[in-house]
């Protein structure tokens, strides 16, 4: 498999190359030449399968040239079996329509472990026996930077520099990074929202000098291999409920468009998806963008859905190139529109694409605790933030009697406060994390500025050979 940029005009690589890049050297996101699909038969032949097994069938082509399905099986057998389920992703029910699919059962309680875990071996892999030294730049609203962190510490070649934003991460986010102590592991608060952090990042891979010296690498979702290893949920819980034969609908807590993009990517490969329910928060970009194709930037709102604190998603660059014809230079010159004006509009092909298969919808404070007390009163399921604001977007759509399964990205005792107020339940950290409030932090602070921040890294990275 060969994988382009999304402004057409990067060099095209390999799987192995474009798991170590990060941002595409003409400021696109890798995607895959062309989807590769499975049959009926196929999608019919995961049920039952394990998730390990399913992983394998559903990520195979995709690596296809570069790794085995041996290799496949061994890294996913190592990256699941950290998980605290037996089922990795166990689907709950919460009435005749509504289902969870919990996806926190990692080590850090989140989603993101699910595909960082799996990256985190595939990095190991292909650094073991060169002589490259991956310098890991990323920015946080909280639970990429714990979950990359847990699967990067203390491996070898490998430095992660980590930026969050300062006081706008819950203190189990906060701790769960800065409690690592390993010497390859360099947390930095800086002053500023989310998006700002994310921009300061971009900023780093776009300087040719800055990026020339290292060998710079990113693990959040613009890292292709992230968004494949999250393809692999929606294949395992759909054929549970029916599919092949029975289209599912996900609704999906989304700000950088990631976790939404993957189950875009697995229609592609011929999975029956009735719908996939971009819900946000406040921070409404994307339903904007999809109910009236108006991609503009608002101001970030801090809200008790820090995941989603977002006003620009670097995902949805992906869609827009897919649904646009995969032209790289109209894409290229639309994104410089935005950067730019900081506004754009979708085209018609773009807005034409999105109708069948998106619906959004944005949830307020309000209507995210109801739905925290429905799930708890109702079904006696504890939800956090997140996923109480796509709950509640699954229940507000009319889809007749299709099932929909709620992803659930993050477990709710690493937002207890929230929680509480909410449902008056206080959720307890699971054992597995119960000393982090006594454990030592280790952070530095500083200005959200290119200088301080470039300056931090390069007297601490190892440059390129
Ligand atoms: C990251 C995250 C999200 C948003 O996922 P995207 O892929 O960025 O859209 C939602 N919920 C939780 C708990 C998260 O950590």
């Amino acid at each position: 498999m060969r994988y382009v940029s999304t402004r057409g005009d990067a060099p095209v690589l390999d799987f192995q190359a474009v798991t170590l890049s990060g941002l595409a050297s003409d400021g696109g996101l890798y995607l895959p030449e062309a989807w590769p699909t499975l049959t009926i038969e196929q999608i019919s032949a995961l049920r039952g399968l394990s998730y390990v097994d399913t992983a394998v069938e559903v990520m195979a082509p995709f690596v296809a040239g570069v790794l085995t399905r041996d290799d496949l099986r061994t890294l996913c057998t190592q990256a699941y079996g950290r998980f605290s389920h037996a089922a990795v992703a166990p689907l709950v029910q919460l009435d005749g329509q509504h289902w969870l699919l919990e996806l926190f059962h990692g080590p850090t309680l989140a989603f993101k472990d699910v595909a960082l875990q799996f990256l985190g071996l595939l990095f190991e892999r292909f650094l073991t026996g060169s002589d490259k030294h991956l310098t890991v730049v990323g920015a946080t609203s909280g639970d990429t930077g714990s979950a990359a962190i847990d699967a990067l510490a203390g491996r070898a070649g490998v430095d992660v520099f980590m930026l969050h934003p300062k006081g706008r991460v819950s203190d189990v986010q906060r701790r769960q990074m800065t409690t690592v102590l390993a010497p390859n592991i360099y947390n930095i608060a800086i002053d500023g929202s989310f998006d700002d952090a994310q921009a300061l990042v971009k900023a780093m891979f776009n300087s040719p000098e800055f990026s020339g010296k290292f060998t710079l690498s990113a693990v959040n979702s613009i890292n292709w291999a992230r968004l494949m290893a999250q393809v692999v949920y929606y294949f395992y819980a759909a054929v549970r409920l029916g599919a092949p034969e029975r289209p599912i609908a996900f609704s999906v807590p989304t700000g950088n468009f990631g976790d939404v993009f993957a189950g875009y990517v697995a229609a592609k490969m011929g999975l029956p998806i009735a719908k996939l329910i971009v819900a946000t928060n406040v921070n409404d970009i994307l339903h904007r963008a999809l109910s009236e194709g108006d991609y503009s930037q608002g101001t970030v709102v801090p809200t008790p859905s820090p995941s989603m604190d977002i006003q620009v998603s670097s995902n949805f660059e992906r869609l827009l190139f897919d649904l646009g014809g995969r032209d790289g230079g109209a894409l290229a010159a639309q994104m410089h529109g935005f950067e730019a004006t900081k506004a754009m509009r979708l085209t018609n092909a773009q807005r034409a694409g999105t109708g069948p298969l998106f619906a959004s919808d944005r949830i307020d404070l309000d209507d995210m605790a109801l739905a925290m007390r429905w799930a708890h009163e109702s079904a006696g399921e504890v939800i956090d933030p997140h996923t109480a604001i796509a709950l509640a977007a699954a229940r507000r759509i009319d889809l007749g009697d299709t099932p929909i399964v709620t992803l659930a990205t993050a477990h709710p005792a690493k937002f207890r406060d929230a929680v509480e107020r909410s449902t008056g339940a206080r959720p307890a950290l699971p054992k597995r994390i119960g000393d982090l409030f006594e454990r030592e932090e280790r952070y530095d602070s500083l200005p959200g500025t290119f200088e301080a921040v470039t300056a931090y890294i390069g007297e601490r990275a190892t440059p390129s050979v």
